[in-house]
């Protein structure tokens, strides 16, 4: 049994540390800074950290790795498209890797990044997507195109409805926000909105979301409902986008909103 818990690290990351207490092993992941993982590893004598998985190459997701692997020698996984530090074995989409006794699929999703890959569990239905899903959004275009970025997200919301979406960011309340503008009236979203507000007043994480409530919720995930497309036809003028184009149009706004 595997128990789940976030660190937080900077203003809004979260480093995901599973832990497995019959054999005090634990792993994390997207350790942007080693900080909080050493004290949690301080505070817990005994405990080997044994996996450090990266979802992709930015700083606020890698600049942990090397103190942690100098301190503990864990063994680094991240994608094998792009340079991560200190890495031990190099992923590609379709790859499997054993981390606590559980077998997790690799699942390349580029767009934020060309190189991000995501790590899904099966049998416990984790999905770790880094900067790709977020809850209730989607992570900006950094180096891939809106339709690699679209493609991307559509494979993930393809996986089974009760897949639990650990990503790395806090932005739910105001990717919310953003979804309220898009679907007015949608009400889950304002229901959502209401939770993720009392959540977030109240000092509590809004992690990890469900596919089931991504997909009833989340804009980006939502380009092919006629709500959607409405109002992009108000927006922009009506014309016969393709749910790609939807998405490209959705994630422009976004930009700027
Ligand atoms: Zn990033
Ligand atoms: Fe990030």
């Amino acid at each position: 049994m595997i128990k789940i818990d976030a660190l937080p690290a900077f203003s809004d990351n979260y480093i995901w540390l599973l832990q497995d207490s019959g054999q005090q092993r634990c792993a994390v992941v997207d350790p942007g800074d080693a900080a909080p993982v050493l004290a949690w590893l301080n505070a817990h004598p005994g405990w080997q950290l044994s996996d450090i998985l990266v979802t992709h190459h930015h700083h606020d997701h890698v600049g942990g790795i090397a103190q942690l692997k100098a301190a503990t020698g864990a063994r680094v996984l991240g994608p094998a498209r792009e340079t991560i530090p200190e890495r031990d074995s190099a992923l590609k989409d379709g790859d499997c890797v054993e981390v606590l006794g559980h077998t997790l699929n690799v699942i390349e999703v580029p767009g934020h990044t060309l190189g991000h890959i995501a790590y899904y569990q099966a049998e416990q239905h984790w999905l770790f997507c880094g900067d790709t899903l977020f809850a209730a959004g989607c992570g900006r275009l950094f180096e891939g195109s809106p339709a690699q970025m679209h493609a991307s997200l559509q494979r993930l919301a393809a996986l089974p409805e009760r897949t639990l979406v650990y990503c790395t960011h806090e932005y739910t309340l105001s990717n919310l926000r953003f979804a309220q503008a898009v679907e007015p009236d949608n009400a889950q979203i304002a229901e959502r909105l209401q939770q993720v507000a009392a959540w977030r007043q109240a000092g509590q994480i809004s992690l990890p979301s469900t596919l089931a409530l991504e997909r009833a919720t989340n804009p980006f995930l939502r380009c092919a409902e006629p709500a959607v497309i409405e109002t992009l036809n108000c927006r922009e003028g009506a014309e016969n986008r393709s749910s790609a184009q939807v998405f490209t149009r959705l994630r422009a706004w976004k930009d700027n909103f």
